[in-house]
C-alpha cells in the first residue's frame, strides 16, 4: 500500500474528557474516547473506522483467544512546548510491528497505514494528550488472530486496532533484581525478540514467584547455560563499568528496544564508550566487588531508564553505587526527555509532530 486509504470516522457522544483528571492519570486505567480498527481479510487490510472506545465482539471460538495470536507495540506521545504533539520515533514502532508479524505468521501492518491511522486517532484524541511534566499519552498498537476456529493454523481474518491512553508520571522507585536461573523468557529459535502475548504471559510465574522473595523484578539469563544476563523484566539491561556502557546485542532473544536504541546512539554521540557484546553473570558480580561497576538500568518506554538499586545473585544482595551519582544514565534520560517534549534540538530526526 503506497497510497493513504480512507478511514471513516464515528464520533463519540459520550465523551469521557472532562470527568478525566489528565494531571494525575494511573497507567493502563484509563482510555481515550476513541479507537482505531482496520480488518484483514481476503489478503488485504481493508474497513479503516475510527469509533468511540469500546468493547469487541468475539466469537469464544476465536483463535487469538486460545493460541495467543496477537502481536502489540507500546509508544508515547507528549504535548511540546507550544502545545503541538510529539510522538517518539513511531516508525520504529512501526517497523517492529511487522518484524513481530513475520515470526507469528500474521499479515504485516504496512508502515504507511500505521502511520496515517495512528496520526488520524491523535488528531481527533489530541485533547487527550496530558500536558504536565513527565505525563504522557501511551499508544498501544496490536494485531489479532480473527478467525473463529480452534484448529491450529495461520488465521485469514485479522484485526489491527490502536487504543490510547494518558499515563501519569512514572515514578520509577529504584528496583531490587534477582539474576534468574531457572525459568527462562526466550531462547534461540523462539519468540523473545517479538513482542508477541504469550511472552508475557509465561513471564508472570517467574516475576510473581520472585515478588514473593521480595525482589521487585528479574534479570533474565540465556536458556543454554543461564550464565549471561539478557533483559530486565520487560526492559533492555544496561550497565557502566569502568565508564564503558555495556549492554547484551539486541537478536533472538533479546528485543530490539527503541530506547536502548536512543540510549547507545546518545553515549555515541557524546563519544562515550560502547559495548554491545555478551555480558556473563560473572563479569557483573565481578564488577560489583571492585567497585567498577557504576550504573546498572533497564531502557524501555515505560520508564525510559528504570535504575537498579540491588542485584541478587545465587542468594547474595549486591547494592548498587547510589542513584545520585549515576552521571551517565541520568543524563541519558534528561536528554531523552527533552527530546522527547520538543525542548532541545532533535539530531536524530526522531520526533513525529501530529
Ligand atoms: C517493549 C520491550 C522492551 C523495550 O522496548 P522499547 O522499544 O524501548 O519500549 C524491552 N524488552 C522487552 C521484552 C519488551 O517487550
Amino acid at each position: 500500500m503506497t497510497e493513504t486509504m480512507e478511514i471513516k470516522i464515528k464520533k463519540t457522544t459520550n465523551s469521557k474528557l472532562e470527568s478525566t483528571d489528565l494531571t494525575n492519570p494511573v497507567f493502563g486505567k484509563v482510555y481515550s474516547d476513541h479507537m482505531f480498527i482496520a480488518d484483514y481479510a481476503n489478503g488485504e487490510w481493508g474497513d479503516l473506522r475510527i469509533v468511540p472506545y469500546g468493547n469487541l465482539s468475539i466469537s469464544p471460538a476465536n483463535t487469538t483467544l486460545h493460541y495467543s495470536s496477537t502481536i502489540f507495540e507500546g509508544l508515547k506521545a507528549y504535548r511540546g512546548k507550544n502545545d503541538e504533539i510529539l510522538v517518539f520515533r513511531p516508525e520504529a514502532n512501526a517497523k517492529r510491528l511487522i518484524k513481530s508479524a513475520e515470526r507469528m505468521c500474521m499479515p504485516a501492518v504496512p508502515e504507511e497505514l500505521f502511520m496515517q491511522a495512528m496520526t488520524e486517532l491523535l488528531k481527533l484524541d489530541s485533547s487527550w494528550v496530558p500536558g504536565e511534566p513527565n505525563t504522557s499519552l501511551y499508544i498501544r498498537p496490536f494485531e489479532i488472530a480473527m478467525d473463529p476456529y480452534v484448529g491450529i493454523r495461520p488465521s485469514d481474518t485479522y484485526s489491527f486496532i490502536i487504543i490510547t491512553g494518558p499515563v501519569g508520571a512514572y515514578y520509577s522507585k529504584p528496583v531490587k533484581v534477582k539474576i534468574e536461573k531457572h525459568y527462562t523468557r526466550a531462547a534461540e529459535g523462539g519468540t523473545g525478540f517479538a513482542k508477541t502475548g504469550g511472552n508475557y504471559a509465561a513471564a508472570l510465574k517467574p516475576a510473581v514467584d520472585a515478588a514473593k522473595q521480595g525482589y521487585d523484578q528479574l534479570i533474565w539469563t540465556d536458556s543454554k547455560t543461564h550464565e549471561y544476563v539478557e533483559e530486565s523484566g520487560t526492559m533492555n539491561l544496561m550497565f557502566v563499568i569502568d565508564d564503558t556502557l555495556v549492554t547484551a546485542p539486541a537478536g533472538d532473544t533479546i528485543l530490539h528496544g527503541i530506547t536502548r536504541d536512543s540510549i547507545l546512539t546518545l553515549a555515541k554521540d557524546m563519544g562515550m564508550e560502547v559495548e554491545e557484546r555478551p555480558v556473563s553473570v560473572k563479569e557483573v558480580v565481578a564488577a560489583i566487588e571492585k567497585g567498577t561497576l557504576q550504573e546498572a538500568f533497564g531502557a524501555g518506554t515505560a520508564a525510559t531508564v528504570a535504575q537498579i538499586q540491588t542485584i541478587s545473585n545465587d542468594g547474595i544482595d549486591y547494592e548498587l553505587p547510589a542513584i545520585e551519582t549515576r552521571k551517565y544514565s541520568n543524563g541519558f534520560l534528561d536528554t531523552l526527555n527533552k527530546i522527547k517534549t520538543g525542548e532541545i534540538e532533535d539530531k536524530h530526526g526522531w520526533v513525529y509532530k501530529i
